[in-house]
Protein backbone atom coordinates (compact mmCIF):
# COMPACT_ATOMS: atom_id res chain seq x y z
CA UNK A 1 0.00 0.00 0.00
CA UNK A 2 1.43 3.43 -1.54
CA UNK A 3 2.28 5.92 1.96
CA UNK A 4 0.95 9.35 1.27
CA UNK A 5 3.49 12.51 2.36
CA UNK A 6 1.25 13.12 5.46
CA UNK A 7 1.86 9.31 6.32
CA UNK A 8 5.64 9.68 5.72
CA UNK A 9 5.74 12.89 7.58
CA UNK A 10 3.58 11.60 10.90
CA UNK A 11 6.24 8.37 10.66
CA UNK A 12 9.43 10.75 10.11
CA UNK A 13 7.84 12.21 13.78
CA UNK A 14 7.28 9.63 15.50
CA UNK A 15 10.11 8.47 14.71
CA UNK A 16 12.14 11.57 16.15
CA UNK A 17 9.97 11.56 19.50
CA UNK A 18 10.58 7.99 20.07
CA UNK A 19 14.62 8.44 19.46
CA UNK A 20 14.08 11.56 22.12
CA UNK A 21 12.42 9.92 24.58
CA UNK A 22 14.72 6.98 24.27
CA UNK A 23 17.68 9.59 24.60
CA UNK A 24 16.32 10.67 27.86
CA UNK A 25 15.46 7.58 29.29
CA UNK A 26 18.67 6.51 29.21
CA UNK A 27 20.11 9.56 30.71
CA UNK A 28 17.58 9.19 33.56
CA UNK A 29 17.72 5.57 34.39
CA UNK A 30 21.14 5.44 36.97
CA UNK A 31 19.38 8.44 39.02
CA UNK A 32 16.39 6.69 38.77
CA UNK A 33 17.85 3.44 40.14
CA UNK A 34 19.22 5.55 42.57
CA UNK A 35 15.90 7.39 43.48
CA UNK A 36 14.19 3.57 43.77
CA UNK A 37 16.92 1.91 46.44
CA UNK A 38 16.19 5.28 48.21
CA UNK A 39 12.67 4.63 48.54
CA UNK A 40 13.02 0.69 48.91
CA UNK A 41 14.96 1.54 51.81
CA UNK A 42 13.57 3.64 53.69
CA UNK A 43 10.04 1.77 53.25
CA UNK A 44 8.40 0.93 56.10
CA UNK A 45 5.77 -2.87 55.78
CA UNK A 46 2.41 -2.63 56.61
CA UNK A 47 2.33 -5.25 59.36
CA UNK A 48 -1.23 -6.59 57.91
CA UNK A 49 0.87 -7.36 55.28
CA UNK A 50 2.22 -10.99 56.90
CA UNK A 51 -1.20 -11.74 58.64
CA UNK A 52 -3.07 -11.67 54.95
CA UNK A 53 -0.22 -13.72 54.15
CA UNK A 54 -0.40 -16.01 56.58
CA UNK A 55 -4.08 -16.50 56.41
CA UNK A 56 -3.82 -17.28 52.99
CA UNK A 57 -1.59 -19.89 53.41
CA UNK A 58 -4.02 -21.27 55.91
CA UNK A 59 -7.08 -20.99 53.61
CA UNK A 60 -8.64 -24.26 52.77
CA UNK A 61 -9.18 -23.76 48.98
CA UNK A 62 -7.30 -21.76 46.00
CA UNK A 63 -9.83 -19.32 45.49
CA UNK A 64 -10.09 -18.63 49.53
CA UNK A 65 -6.16 -18.43 49.06
CA UNK A 66 -6.16 -16.03 46.04
CA UNK A 67 -8.75 -13.86 47.48
CA UNK A 68 -6.37 -13.53 50.92
CA UNK A 69 -3.55 -12.61 48.45
CA UNK A 70 -5.14 -9.93 46.56
CA UNK A 71 -5.88 -8.63 50.39
CA UNK A 72 -1.97 -9.23 51.12
CA UNK A 73 -1.08 -7.45 47.95
CA UNK A 74 -2.81 -4.16 48.82
CA UNK A 75 -1.52 -4.26 52.06
CA UNK A 76 1.86 -5.10 51.01
CA UNK A 77 1.51 -1.82 48.27
CA UNK A 78 0.34 0.36 50.61
CA UNK A 79 3.27 2.19 51.91
CA UNK A 80 4.96 1.31 47.95
CA UNK A 81 2.05 3.34 46.40
CA UNK A 82 3.03 6.45 48.50
CA UNK A 83 6.10 6.87 47.11
CA UNK A 84 5.58 5.70 43.88
CA UNK A 85 5.64 7.00 40.65
CA UNK A 86 2.04 5.73 39.60
CA UNK A 87 -1.21 7.89 39.07
CA UNK A 88 -4.72 7.75 38.10
CA UNK A 89 -4.87 8.22 34.53
CA UNK A 90 -1.52 6.50 34.09
CA UNK A 91 -2.32 3.36 31.83
CA UNK A 92 1.26 2.46 30.51
CA UNK A 93 1.55 -0.61 32.11
CA UNK A 94 -1.77 -1.26 31.17
CA UNK A 95 -0.01 -2.38 27.55
CA UNK A 96 2.17 -4.78 28.75
CA UNK A 97 1.99 -8.17 29.92
CA UNK A 98 -0.16 -9.12 32.59
CA UNK A 99 -0.28 -12.46 33.50
CA UNK A 100 -2.78 -14.00 35.43
CA UNK A 101 -3.89 -17.02 36.39
CA UNK A 102 -6.62 -19.75 35.63
CA UNK A 103 -8.18 -18.71 38.72
CA UNK A 104 -8.08 -15.14 38.64
CA UNK A 105 -9.78 -14.96 35.04
CA UNK A 106 -12.83 -16.84 36.82
CA UNK A 107 -12.76 -14.55 39.39
CA UNK A 108 -13.18 -11.37 37.08
CA UNK A 109 -15.28 -13.55 34.42
CA UNK A 110 -17.82 -13.35 37.18
CA UNK A 111 -17.59 -10.12 38.53
CA UNK A 112 -17.75 -8.74 34.23
CA UNK A 113 -20.04 -11.70 33.22
CA UNK A 114 -17.89 -11.57 30.68
CA UNK A 115 -17.06 -15.06 29.23
CA UNK A 116 -13.45 -16.14 29.17
CA UNK A 117 -11.58 -18.21 26.88
CA UNK A 118 -8.92 -21.37 27.30
CA UNK A 119 -5.76 -19.57 26.65
CA UNK A 120 -3.81 -20.52 23.72
CA UNK A 121 -0.74 -20.36 25.20
CA UNK A 122 -0.38 -20.82 29.32
CA UNK A 123 2.21 -22.30 31.42
CA UNK A 124 1.86 -24.06 34.73
CA UNK A 125 3.79 -23.98 38.28
CA UNK A 126 5.87 -26.77 36.68
CA UNK A 127 7.23 -24.79 33.93
CA UNK A 128 9.07 -22.41 36.38
CA UNK A 129 10.93 -25.12 37.91
CA UNK A 130 14.07 -25.36 35.85
CA UNK A 131 16.14 -22.39 34.27
CA UNK A 132 15.84 -23.71 31.10
CA UNK A 133 11.91 -23.70 31.54
CA UNK A 134 11.63 -20.88 33.07
CA UNK A 135 12.95 -18.69 30.58
CA UNK A 136 10.37 -20.53 27.97
CA UNK A 137 7.71 -19.92 30.36
CA UNK A 138 8.54 -16.21 30.36
CA UNK A 139 8.28 -16.34 26.62
CA UNK A 140 5.38 -17.92 26.77
CA UNK A 141 3.82 -15.19 29.11
CA UNK A 142 5.64 -11.87 27.32
CA UNK A 143 4.04 -12.78 24.11
CA UNK A 144 1.63 -10.10 23.33
CA UNK A 145 4.63 -7.42 23.18
CA UNK A 146 3.41 -3.89 24.55
CA UNK A 147 1.25 -2.55 21.52
CA UNK A 148 -1.82 -4.66 22.89
CA UNK A 149 -3.74 -2.62 25.86
CA UNK A 150 -5.57 -4.78 28.91
CA UNK A 151 -9.65 -5.80 27.35
CA UNK A 152 -10.37 -4.03 30.78
CA UNK A 153 -8.45 -0.48 30.06
CA UNK A 154 -11.57 1.92 29.98
CA UNK A 155 -10.70 5.42 29.01
CA UNK A 156 -7.20 4.93 30.85
CA UNK A 157 -8.20 3.30 34.57
CA UNK A 158 -9.06 0.11 35.13
CA UNK A 159 -12.60 -0.96 34.56
CA UNK A 160 -12.33 -3.80 36.91
CA UNK A 161 -10.33 -2.48 39.88
CA UNK A 162 -11.97 -4.33 42.54
CA UNK A 163 -11.09 -7.63 41.23
CA UNK A 164 -7.64 -6.50 39.44
CA UNK A 165 -5.47 -9.31 39.11
CA UNK A 166 -2.44 -9.57 41.76
CA UNK A 167 -0.17 -8.61 38.87
CA UNK A 168 -1.74 -5.26 38.70
CA UNK A 169 -2.19 -4.75 42.61
CA UNK A 170 2.07 -4.81 43.14
CA UNK A 171 3.28 -3.72 39.85
CA UNK A 172 4.88 0.31 41.46
CA UNK A 173 7.60 1.95 39.73
CA UNK A 174 9.91 3.67 42.17
CA UNK A 175 10.80 6.22 40.00
CA UNK A 176 9.05 10.14 40.47
CA UNK A 177 6.92 10.45 37.50
CA UNK A 178 6.44 8.09 34.62
CA UNK A 179 9.23 8.84 31.87
CA UNK A 180 10.67 5.20 32.00
CA UNK A 181 7.18 3.64 31.66
CA UNK A 182 6.33 5.12 28.28
CA UNK A 183 7.32 2.46 25.73
CA UNK A 184 7.10 2.18 22.48
CA UNK A 185 4.81 -0.60 20.34
CA UNK A 186 7.14 -3.33 20.40
CA UNK A 187 10.12 -2.30 23.04
CA UNK A 188 9.75 -2.95 26.22
CA UNK A 189 10.53 -0.26 29.03
CA UNK A 190 12.87 -0.64 31.59
CA UNK A 191 11.32 0.65 34.93
CA UNK A 192 12.73 0.64 38.46
CA UNK A 193 9.41 -1.73 39.65
CA UNK A 194 9.14 -2.28 42.95
CA UNK A 195 10.33 -5.77 43.90
CA UNK A 196 7.29 -7.96 44.30
CA UNK A 197 9.03 -11.12 43.25
CA UNK A 198 8.49 -12.44 47.07
CA UNK A 199 4.37 -11.89 47.03
CA UNK A 200 4.19 -13.32 43.11
CA UNK A 201 5.93 -16.27 44.52
CA UNK A 202 3.76 -16.91 47.14
CA UNK A 203 0.75 -16.54 44.48
CA UNK A 204 2.55 -19.10 42.41
CA UNK A 205 2.66 -21.45 44.96
CA UNK A 206 -0.81 -20.88 46.30
CA UNK A 207 -2.22 -22.12 42.45
CA UNK A 208 -0.10 -25.26 41.91
CA UNK A 209 -2.55 -26.96 39.04
CA UNK A 210 -3.81 -23.42 37.52
CA UNK A 211 -2.72 -22.10 34.40
CA UNK A 212 -0.84 -18.84 34.10
CA UNK A 213 -1.55 -17.17 30.81
CA UNK A 214 -1.51 -13.63 29.92
CA UNK A 215 -5.16 -11.62 30.95
CA UNK A 216 -5.43 -11.02 26.95
CA UNK A 217 -5.65 -14.66 26.34
CA UNK A 218 -8.57 -15.27 28.72
CA UNK A 219 -10.21 -12.54 27.37
CA UNK A 220 -9.16 -11.83 23.80
CA UNK A 221 -9.36 -8.04 22.82
CA UNK A 222 -12.07 -6.71 20.03
CA UNK A 223 -10.14 -6.86 16.91
S1 LIG B 1 -6.67 -5.41 34.86
FE1 LIG B 1 -6.89 -3.20 35.14
S2 LIG B 1 -4.93 -2.49 36.02
FE2 LIG B 1 -4.60 -4.56 35.20
S3 LIG B 1 -3.81 -4.23 33.13
FE3 LIG B 1 -6.05 -4.47 32.95
S4 LIG B 1 -6.89 -2.38 33.03
FE4 LIG B 1 -4.76 -2.29 33.78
Amino acid sequence: MAVTADEATLREQASNEAHVRTALQAARLPLAIQRAREKASNLKPDSAADLLVRASQRAPTVVQRVLWLHKAAIAWSKPIAAVAACRKGCAHCCHIPVTISSREAKLISAATHRKLQEPARSVRLRDFEEADSTAAASTTLQHWGTSTACPFLVDDACGIYASRPLSCRVLFNLDDDDLLCQHGAHEPAVVPYADSRMIRALALAAQPSEQFADIRDFFPPAS
